[in-house]
């Protein structure tokens, strides 16, 4: 196998992988519902899914395709042709992006469908630096040359996600296990948001104390994890 062949078959477990952790954690509608991509690093390609149901996911259903359409190796289902544009305009609006996925996430896209951000009320946000809130790209039907250039335009080097109005969610990150974290922490806070509003209103973490958080995550994570004993 040549080194390309080689990470291009990583790449697709790594997808098999990230399905099956946006499944266990219930980030998904009720249908299954998703797609996700991942670029061939120093490449304008990607895998992309070409079912529309991550449940069951299979390496034979991740086609290589150009940003601008052209299937590479494999068979790209006509309805996954659609959304090759929703995932090609991260890659080029951000070349540090390596990974997309878009499910119908219940509670974030409740958000969607109510044209409401999803702001920074809960420690997992800002833990990862997703303090920013995340924004609703106007809605504009699957696929269409509108609602992908609605993603761009609310897309920022610092967004790592995008609501589509009346839709669902696009998480993205360098990575896909990334992406997949980003789209999770977004279904919690979505999920706590609407619950505190049953009780009164969600409360904003201030950004010097998100940012404290985050450098106590960076600092934990340096250290290692401390054995009871104090050793190590
Ligand atoms: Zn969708």
């Amino acid at each position: 196998m040549t080194n390309r062949v080689a990470e291009v078959s990583q790449l697709r477990g790594q997808m098999l992988k990230a399905s099956q952790a946006i499944v266990r954690a219930g980030a998904i509608s009720r249908s299954g519902h998703g797609n996700m991509s991942i670029r061939v690093p120093g490449t304008d390609t990607m895998l992309l899914t070409s079912v529309s149901n991550l449940d069951g996911l299979t390496a034979d259903a991740l086609p290589l395709v150009s940003f601008d359409g052209k299937v590479l190796d494999g068979h790209l289902e006509a309805t996954s042709a659609e959304i090759v544009g929703m995932h090609g305009v991260v890659y080029e609006r951000n070349a540090q992006m390596g990974a997309v996925v878009h499910t119908h996430a219940p509670y974030a896209t409740s958000f969607a469908v109510a044209n409401q951000p999803i702001e920074c009320w809960y420690e997992g946000l800002a833990r990862f630096d997703l303090t920013e809130a995340i924004p609703v790209a106007k809605y504009g039907p699957r696929g269409s040359r509108e609602s992908i250039s609605n993603i761009a335009d609310v897309m920022t080097e610092r967004s790592r996600a995008v609501l589509l109005q009346n839709h669902g969610v696009l998480s993205f990150e360098c990575d896909i296990m990334g992406a997949v974290r980003v789209l999770i922490l977004l279904e919690e806070a979505a999920e706590l948001g609407i619950r505190a509003r049953t009780i009164g209103e969600p409360t904003l973490i201030p950004l010097d104390m998100a940012a404290y958080a985050r450098q106590r995550a960076a600092e934990f994570a340096a250290q290692g994890t401390m054995r009871a004993d104090g050793h190590g």
